[in-house]
């Protein structure tokens, strides 16, 4: 069985949660399963280095029956091999590779060639992207609310603070209508101007946050992913058009469509002692409008 040559086309970007398209090759996993590539997909599948947003739940169906979606992984294929994501080598949109949407279903699979109809679970889709969008509004409060905890100009972000979140993020974790976000400040963010002792009274930083945070949601925000085509592994930009400005974050996951879809979003921080410095944890919660 020939590989595809060229990327999924993805519609998820755009909130699509539905899609048609041809089965183009079926890979056996172990324990009875396989994965499914198609030339395009409406189905979001988790990133293997930056597994940010999980895989979106759903069905494939065909004409045979339906098949619902157990994993969405990232595939690499290169020299011949797919790639699937733990055992994916490189990062998404490395160059020489070809970048697909693996859905992983329980045999027997659909066939190569057949035409398939791809529907996402829309209620969980919805929920992951109201915490997605509420995990990029928090990671700029947090900068905003640090803002004078640096001693030296640093990069800033979109919005011309110190880029806390960018130079110190460790891991992201989008849930549904949440996020968990973890910072590492160590000796790295101390030599780039970052004073840990910012960090001491905790429940003014998260006042900080949550006050920028409902300004933001009470003013509401059109919210798009930019991007220069529908491949799978082409950039993606996160744009919100707040009152301080227009944003933009690197990101390949999926957002609502206005910050207004929100009616708030609070953190609860946290810091806990690591070796060689300070572990900063920031729990998100969206409630929706
Ligand atoms: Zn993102």
């Amino acid at each position: 069985m020939t590989l595809p040559a060229t990327d999924t086309v993805v519609t998820y970007p755009d909130g699509a949660t539905a899609s048609t398209g041809t089965v183009l090759h079926v890979e056996p996993l172990a324990e009875g399963r396989s994965a499914v590539l198609l030339d395009r997909t409406a189905c979001h599948p988790v990133d293997t280095a930056w597994p940010d947003q999980p895989a979106d739940h759903g069905t494939l169906t065909t004409d045979q029956g339906a098949h619902p979606i157990v994993d969405a992984l990232t595939g690499g294929i290169h020299d011949g091999v797919l790639h699937l994501g733990a055992d994916l080598p490189v990062r998404t949109g490395t160059e020489g590779w070809t970048f697909v949407v693996a859905h992983v279903v329980e045999d027997p699979p659909p066939a190569v060639g057949a035409a398939v109809r791809v529907d996402v679970d829309p209620t969980r889709r919805a929920a992951l992207s109201a915490g997605h969008t509420a995990c990029h509004l928090a990671a700029l409060a947090l900068d905003a609310a640090l803002a004078e905890a640096w001693s030296k100009p640093a990069p800033t972000d979109a919005l011309g603070h110190p880029a806390f979140d960018a130079l110190a993020i460790e891991s992201s974790r989008i849930h549904p209508h949440g996020s968990t976000d973890t910072y590492r400040i160590g000796r790295s963010l101390r030599r780039k101007g970052f004073t840990p002792t910012a960090l001491d009274d905790l429940a003014a930083v998260a006042e900080r946050v949550d006050a920028q945070l409902a300004q933001w949601v009470a003013a509401g925000g059109a919210v798009r992913v930019d991007r220069a085509d529908d491949a799978f592994s082409a950039r993606r930009t996160w744009v919100c058009e707040l009152p301080a400005g227009r944003t933009d974050i690197p990101c390949g996951g999926t957002h609502l469509r206005d910050v207004a879809e929100l009616s708030g979003v609070t953190v609860t921080l946290a810091v806990h002692e690591v070796d060689g410095g300070l572990e900063l944890t920031m729990e998100t919660v969206a409630t929706a409008a």
